[in-house]
């Protein structure tokens, strides 16, 4: 299976070249045709996998979609994420492929100044990267609206409930419009994250690696 299969445009596949990436990973040959046909999926896979670009450019893919781009605010894309550390290196991976099609991606989350990230989100995004704290506490103070948002990741999701986000997630899902698409990649499947999957994602298809 090639990156070509996908039918990405030439701009992505420039961009998927330019990273090295030859052949899609394992993860990647599962998830990218079901993610980019717009089913909602649960990915059992762990970093190193290659899930960061399973869901990063079918994103780009979505958010090019949108016939009316240059309107609106706030992101069109929502990806959660345990630790500033994990939140960092997707923010990384994103922003390679975004920058062709000038989609700005932002990056929200703890040990950084909250002033310059309300900023950020203030000038625009199409893209959010965060820590669910981060995120809540940005949107009280209205730096963004969810009113956009119809992708949205949650990424690392079991090591996002032992972190106790369970509530901050649920919020941030709860803002979010029920015609979107969710993606969970998690690398264990406990209970409490299989609940949670069953409540927020549609008719999901299940991806192991
Ligand atoms: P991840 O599991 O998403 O954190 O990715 C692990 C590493 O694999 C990262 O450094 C990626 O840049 C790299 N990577 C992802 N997809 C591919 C690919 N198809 N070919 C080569 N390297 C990749």
């Amino acid at each position: 299976k090639l990156f070509e299969e996908c039918g990405f445009s030439t701009a992505l596949m420039g961009a998927i070249t330019k990273q090295g990436y030859e052949k899609p990973t394992t993860i990647q040959c599962q998830a990218l045709p079901i993610v980019l046909s717009g089913r909602d999926v649960i990915g059992i896979a762990k970093t190193g996998s290659g899930k960061t670009a399973a869901f990063v450019l079918p994103m780009i893919v979505h958010i090019m979609d949108q016939p009316e781009l240059g309107k609106g605010e706030g992101p069109i894309g929502v990806i959660c994420a345990p630790t500033r550390e994990l939140a960092h290196q997707i923010y990384l991976e994103a922003k390679k492929f975004a920058k062709p099609y000038g989609i700005r991606v932002g990056a929200v989350y703890g040990g950084v100044s909250k002033l310059d990230q309300f900023k950020e989100l203030k000038a625009g995004c199409e893209v959010v990267v965060a820590t669910p704290g981060r995120l809540i506490d940005l949107l009280k103070m209205k730096a963004l609206t969810m009113l956009r948002a119809t992708y949205l990741v949650l990424d690392e999701a079991d090591r996002m409930f032992d972190l106790g986000f369970e509530p901050q997630i649920r919020s941030i899902v709860g803002q979010i419009r029920p015609d979107r698409q969710t993606l969970l990649f998690s690398a264990t499947m406990p209970y409490k994250v299989e609940r949670l999957a069953r409540e927020i994602l549609s008719d999901p298809v299940r991806v192991t690696v």
